[in-house]
């Protein structure tokens, strides 16, 4: 007997495509532009101004013209979006996207460990990737996105050591391309670091011809069986590159598949880990669980109701400094 469909509680049923119809109209009428990651729903990416990574999001939130910006993101991108544009509203349809990356590094613990750094006579600059608070942010001398790290690290002077936060897996994969040692803070994605070398090793198995693409966020036992290591861009400018009908196995966040499947149609992509059904279909488990927050639901209720937003806090102006010097320049 099929198992009962059991909807979430307090939310009822709507039709996308009357949700998408009534999202319209609100931009308008509220004058907002939609901004959206690509680890967010296919459906929200397409209905929005602007999709991408991080580092084109943040650039793209400068350009916008509208009062109002609604970020269909996580929070600390919601964030970046309001410091790099103090005098628009900026929303976030679901204040609870966070982000288990930044959690793992906190302004306390890592001040502290700064200071005990110093005490040791450590002589350091602090790079933090944009996955972090903007109170973390202010604490730090550049932010990097998986787009522009190595541009970024490469500036450094020699003579400095490097403080690298708060993913230990591409920082560790930034020291080597780049051969700068670096102090690693122990955070990690919960999404990334889920992927397994057994998972990996069958999907290559079941795809004898496929090309892995993985994302440096991934622990380094997965990139050193990957074929192509980036970031979401570079991702989608690499499987663009060859013509070939290809298969790749996807080792990033699922709904990457979306913008990928869009620019190059030609290649069959298969999210890792791919649990391969007796059918041999796939099914993606990799779904970061604060993106799908997102959805059209909230995305209309928050046009309508101009919340949930992010308010401008003190710390900014600090944060600003930094993210301004490292994106925008
Ligand atoms: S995929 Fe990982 S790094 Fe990206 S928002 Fe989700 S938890 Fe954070």
């Amino acid at each position: 007997m099929p198992l009962p469909i059991i909807e979430p509680t307090g939310t009822e049923y709507e039709d996308p495509l009357d949700l998408m119809d009534e999202i319209d109209e609100l931009k308008k009428e509220k004058d907002a532009t939609i901004l959206a990651h690509f680890y967010v729903d296919g459906d929200i990416q397409d209905i929005a101004d602007f999709a991408g990574d991080s580092l084109k999001l943040a650039r793209d939130a400068t350009q916008v013209e509208t009062s109002t910006i609604v970020f269909c993101g996580v929070h600390f991108m919601a964030e970046s979006a309001k410091i790099l544009n103090r005098k628009k509203r900026v929303l976030l349809p679901d204040l609870n996207a966070g982000c288990s990356l930044a959690e793992s590094c906190q302004y306390e613990p890592l001040k502290n460990y700064q200071e005990k750094l110093r005490a040791e006579g450590h002589d350091f600059l602090t790079v933090a990737y944009i996955n972090t608070t903007a109170a973390v942010k202010s604490l730090c001398d550049w932010i990097v996105t998986s787009g522009n790290a190595r541009e970024i690290i490469e500036k450094i002077p020699e003579d400095k050591e490097i403080l690298f936060v708060p993913d230990q897996h591409l920082g560790r994969y930034l020291s080597e391309v780049t051969g700068r040692k670096m102090i690693l803070w122990p955070g990690a994605c919960m999404v990334h670091e889920v992927f397994s070398l057994q998972d990996l090793n069958r999907a290559k198995r079941n795809n004898p011809e496929s090309q892995v693409i993985a994302h440096p966020e991934c622990p380094q036992n997965i990139l050193e069986v990957s074929d192509f290591i980036g970031g979401t861009e570079k991702m989608r400018q690499y499987v663009k590159s060859i013509e070939k009908p290809t298969t790749f196995l996807v080792a990033t966040e699922a709904m990457m598949i979306h913008p990928l499947e869009k620019l190059a149609p030609q290649h069959t992509y298969v999210p890792v880990p791919g649990i391969i059904t007796s059918t041999g279909e796939t099914c993606a488990c990799n779904r970061c669980p604060h993106m799908a927050l997102n959805t059209l639901q909230k995305i209309r209720n928050c046009l309508r109701d101009g919340k949930p937003e992010i308010e401008w806090q003190p710390y900014f102006q600090k944060a600003y400094d930094v993210l301004e010097r490292s994106l925008l320049q």
